[in-house]
């Protein structure tokens, strides 16, 4: 039976988000955005915190990806069906959509945490009798279709969100925007406040997610107007969403919130230049703790750690930990890791070789093949000690570029197969991330700076003990210590340098530490690589985890 009814009517903090990642048969997700929201979740039911998180129903979720010999993509719909995992509400709202009423409904996951915490989710869905076909498909589809029916499905999560949740009897203290998707809310509580615009400021909360221009979704205002097709509510766009003579939704955020986010000290830097006047914060994200450590690492904690998955702070204390017992956790991990590739792949990769991972979205920004830039001097790392890979990610069905970096890496696996082997799996998902994250020596990330705004695999990573090999960049800026918690690729930012000077550096200190810093420290000084491992695990998991960052926004934003 839900226990809905014994919440409503007390104080909630509402959750908006386009994607969120609960478990691995609800595919509503497509990356870190999802992925952060889902540990928002799983954190504030552990911590008991009075959240319910919104989000669209994507019935066809995001895509299942299938890779031909080549590298070349190709997208199926991953249709899931939301009555196996949720139970339907019985109350509906209504969003005009151009001249059309849509009917929303919504589905009700009741989130239930170990400490007795629960955390309702309610799934907007427009498939509802009485729509026409084309408005019962606007919640099908995570970022699909065309700018249009993006419009759409902000408008129905945003608009309708409140709208459901108001029918629902829920009573909402704070409407905190995970990304600009949902900034149309600000507008509904605009109205609904009789136009005080600082009643709505009090009351909502931003957090922006990328300095990539294209990550913030902007819109013509003839096509606004076509589809919110309500002069009153036009003129609000214009007055507190236009930028460059369109509706920008991360302008409507940043002029209606009264707490403004960014998810790195460094991304608020960089967001402060892109959006010249506003103040932002920073909170750098996390990852949920219990959720991203691997079985062998989980008993390990258990025994020497009791208490660490509802206070990852304690993690401080892995030096009671044995380094034998450390180097045996990860090696079952890797163990289990290498089995499965071989059985799927038939590849053979080896349990004694340092095995590099490289697991995202496959995005131009995040450079999926800069270690494959000079093949020359990659061989002659391999020749110092040997070195494995294991990629996987998904690009965007539209992004052609992505899909080619994939081919790219597919190319580098064919000239590469004597020396070094390479494999790529498919369908990068929560649970794939799990086993890749834990289960390799090291985890490289190669964004471009300053585009990665956190990151948070690579916080992954360090709670399994794998060692971070990164540019400096997002969350790492925060969480290097050089040679201490893990390694650096390149300079640190903020001194003058030019793209393509930054680019040589980076690669010339990638392939120059590889070669001469983590091979010999790996194969030679077992002892010294497992002292990073724990630190990884003491200095950089008992902080940048999903309990931290919830507090925080508990103290900073929402009370
Ligand atoms: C953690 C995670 C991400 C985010 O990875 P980044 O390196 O931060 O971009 C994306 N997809 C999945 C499935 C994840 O688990």
């Amino acid at each position: 039976m839900s226990e809905l009814a014994e919440i409503l009517g007390k104080d909630r903090i509402a959750y908006f988000s386009m994607e969120i990642a609960l478990a691995k048969n609800i595919p509503t997700y497509s990356g870190g955005l999802g992925i952060l929201a889902g540990d928002t979740i799983r954190s504030s039911a552990e911590l008991n915190l009075p959240l319910v998180g919104i989000s669209l129903v994507n019935s066809s979720g995001y895509f299942l990806q299938r890779l031909d010999e080549n590298g070349m993509q190709s997208e199926e719909a991953q249709n899931w069906s939301p009555s196996e995992h949720m139970e339907l509400l019985g109350a509906e709202a209504t969003v005009l959509v151009e001249r059309r009423d849509v009917k929303v409904k919504g589905w009700l996951y009741e989130h239930r945490s170990f400490t007795g915490g629960m955390i309702p989710v309610i799934f907007l869905d427009t498939d509802v009798e009485g729509n026409s076909r084309q408005d019962r498909e606007i919640t099908r589809y995570l970022y699909g279709g065309d700018e249009r029916y993006r419009l759409m499905q902000e408008l129905i999560l945003g608009t309708g969100g409140v709208r459901l949740l108001e029918k629902l009897g829920f009573s909402i203290m704070k409407y905190h925007m995970n990304e600009g998707h949902s900034s149309f809310l600000t507008l509904e509580l605009l109205q609904r406040y009789g136009g005080d615009e600082d009643q709505v400021r009090r009351t909502c909360v931003f957090t922006t997610h990328t300095p990539v221009a294209s990550g913030h979704d902007t819109f013509p205002f003839e096509m606004v107007e076509g589809v919110v097709n309500d002069p009153g509510q036009m003129e609000l766009l214009r007055k507190f969403g236009e930028s460059e003579g369109r509706l920008n939704m991360t302008v409507l955020a940043l002029n209606l919130s009264g707490h403004v986010n960014g998810v790195a000290k460094r991304h608020k830097e960089v967001s402060e230049q892109m959006f010249p006047g506003y103040k932002f914060n920073s909170i750098t994200n996390g990852v949920h703790s219990y959720t991203w450590v691997c079985p062998q690492f989980r008993e390990l904690y258990d025994r020497y750690i009791p208490g660490w998955a509802n206070e990852p702070e304690l993690l401080v204390r892995v030096r009671n930990i044995p380094n034998g017992e450390i180097w045996r956790a990860h090696r079952d991990a890797k163990k289990e890791l290498i089995d499965y590739v071989n059985r799927e792949k038939g590849i053979g990769l080896s349990h004694d070789v340092l095995t590099i991972g490289f697991g995202r979205r496959m995005a131009e920004y995040k450079r999926p093949a800069f270690v494959f830039s000079d093949l020359k001097r990659l061989r002659k790392v391999n020749d110092a000690g040997r070195i494995q890979f294991i990629f996987a990610g998904k690009a965007h069905p539209r992004d052609e570029r992505g899909k080619e970096i994939i081919r790219e890496i597919f190319g580098y696996m064919h000239e590469l197969r004597e020396s070094v082997k390479i494999v790529f799996l498919e369908n990068y998902d929560m649970d794939l991330a799990l086993k890749m994250i834990a289960g390799v020596d090291v985890w490289l990330n190669t964004p471009k700076q300053p585009y990665e705004a956190s990151g948070t695999s690579g916080m992954k990573a360090s709670h399994n003990g794998v060692v971070n090999f990164s540019v400096l960049d997002g969350w790492w800026i925060e969480g290097c210590v050089p040679g201490v918690t893990g390694y650096a690729i390149g300079p640190a930012p903020g001194m003058e340098r030019s793209p393509e000077e930054a680019e040589s550096m980076e690669l010339d200190d990638l392939y120059y530490k590889l070669e001469y810093v983590i091979i010999p420290e790996y194969y030679n000084r077992r002892d010294e690589w497992i002292n990073i491992m724990k630190n990884s695990i003491g200095m950089i998991a008992y902080y940048f985890n999903t309990h931290r960052m919830m507090r925080r926004y508990v103290t900073e934003t929402y009370f």
